[in-house]
Order: C-alpha cells, then sequence, then structure tokens
C-alpha cells in the first residue's frame, strides 16, 4: 500500500506499472539506445497533442519542472518582439512574472482568480499594440478553470502573433489540438496528469513558429 496518498495537482502516486517499467535494464546517454527512448517520447508527444501533420511538429524533453519548461519558451521565442500573458490566476501570474525577467516588453491582460477573459477586450488591445506572442495558461490549476484555447487561438493567428500555452496540469487529462487551436509552442510536464515521476517537462512546437 502506498505509504500516502498525494492529493496535489501534481506530484501524484505512480501506478505499479510505471514503478516495475522504470526499473528495467540501466542503459547509457550516449548510446543509441537512449537516442531511440527519445524519439520514441518525441513520437509520442507529438501524438499527445493531436498532431496530424507529424513533419511540421517538434517535441523537446527538459531536464527540470514545468516551470523550466514554461521558462524555456519564455526566454527564447520572443527575443526583441512584445509579449501580451493572458493572465486569471496563480499561474498566469507566474508566466508574467517569469516573462518580466527576460522579455523588455512585456504585457499584461489580468482578470481576477476563476474570472473568464474577455475576448473583445483582448482583441482591442491588440489592435492597439503591436504584439508578437501571446502566452495563456490552458488550465489554472489554482482555480481548476480551463481557459479557452481554440477561441483565443484563433484571435492570436488573426493578428500574426504567436500562440504559447501552459499546458503543465491539462495534458493526459484534457484534449490540446495544437493544429486546430493555432498553438506555436505548449509545455507540459511528467508528473501530473501524465501521472509519471516530477522531474521532465515537454515543449511541443510547430516547426514553421521561428
Ligand atoms: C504546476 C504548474 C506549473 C509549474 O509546474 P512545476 O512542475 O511545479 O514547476 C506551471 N503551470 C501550471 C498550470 C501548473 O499547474
Amino acid at each position: 500500500m502506498d505509504k500516502y496518498l498525494l492529493f496535489t495537482p501534481g506530484p501524484v502516486n505512480v501506478a505499479q506499472t510505471l514503478r516495475a517499467a522504470i526499473s528495467k535494464e540501466d542503459i547509457c546517454h550516449r548510446e543509441p539506445d537512449f537516442d531511440n527512448l527519445l524519439r520514441s517520447i518525441e513520437h509520442k508527444l507529438i501524438s499527445l497533442f493531436q498532431i496530424r501533420n507529424r513533419a511540421r511538429y517538434r517535441a523537446v524533453v527538459i531536464t527540470g519542472s514545468g516551470t523550466a519548461a514554461n521558462e524555456a519558451i519564455l526566454s527564447s521565442v520572443v527575443g526583441k518582439g512584445a509579449i501580451l500573458i493572458l493572465s486569471n490566476g496563480e499561474f498566469g501570474d507566474r508566466l508574467h512574472k517569469t516573462s518580466v525577467i527576460h522579455n523588455k516588453h512585456t504585457h499584461l491582460l489580468e482578470m481576477p482568480w476563476g474570472t473568464p477573459f474577455d475576448v473583445a477586450q483582448i482583441e482591442a488591445y491588440m489592435a492597439a499594440h503591436k504584439i508578437d506572442v501571446v502566452a495563456m495558461v490552458h488550465h489554472e490549476t489554482c482555480s481548476g478553470m480551463l481557459n479557452p484555447l481554440a477561441q483565443i487561438g484563433v484571435l492570436v493567428k488573426a493578428n500574426g502573433a504567436l500562440f504559447v500555452v501552459d499546458g503543465v496540469s491539462s495534458i493526459g487529462a484534457e484534449l490540446i489540438d495544437m493544429e486546430v487551436c493555432h498553438i506555436a509552442f505548449v509545455s507540459s510536464s511528467s508528473s501530473k496528469a501524465i501521472g509519471s515521476y516530477p522531474g521532465l517537462s515537454f515543449v511541443a512546437k510547430n516547426a514553421s513558429s521561428n
């Protein structure tokens, strides 16, 4: 029996099948066995994001938490451009705090926790400011609410910007269709709804995004 039950969104108690899988033979990370393992993980991640046109997408594994995956995106895709963070909770706020460290032109549209975004307000904001990247949390873990990926994705695309999504607590539980929602970059982590051990995170990207 488990020593204790974890009721956090992550880390979670892992399945016995996962415990068994992790205790297979050791492999060397400089050998083809590891390359093959990494390639098979990338293949599965691309499937997880519902991608049909596989040649246009890549997925990478990051040896860090979900926060590291978000920081990897925010510190590398904005460049000298402007980014708009949409926040209606704790993790949206964290995207903003991280972006401010890396991007001089960080804009913020904020709603109180648990309050849906006002699409007309975002549209007006983007019409009035030159925005190159928009970042948003999919599942706001603090309130349990889902933000509308498809609706915001269409708006971001119509304005010629890149859409960045924090999918850390949703992927594995909720469907994320990168192609349909026009998502350029999405983060996820091993230890929430994917149900594995903490310590790894993932970024999937549309290869034509930069
Ligand atoms: C938990 C969480 C994070 C941070 O992930 P860590 O693995 O704890 O660093 C980021 N975004 C969301 C939406 C989360 O739920």
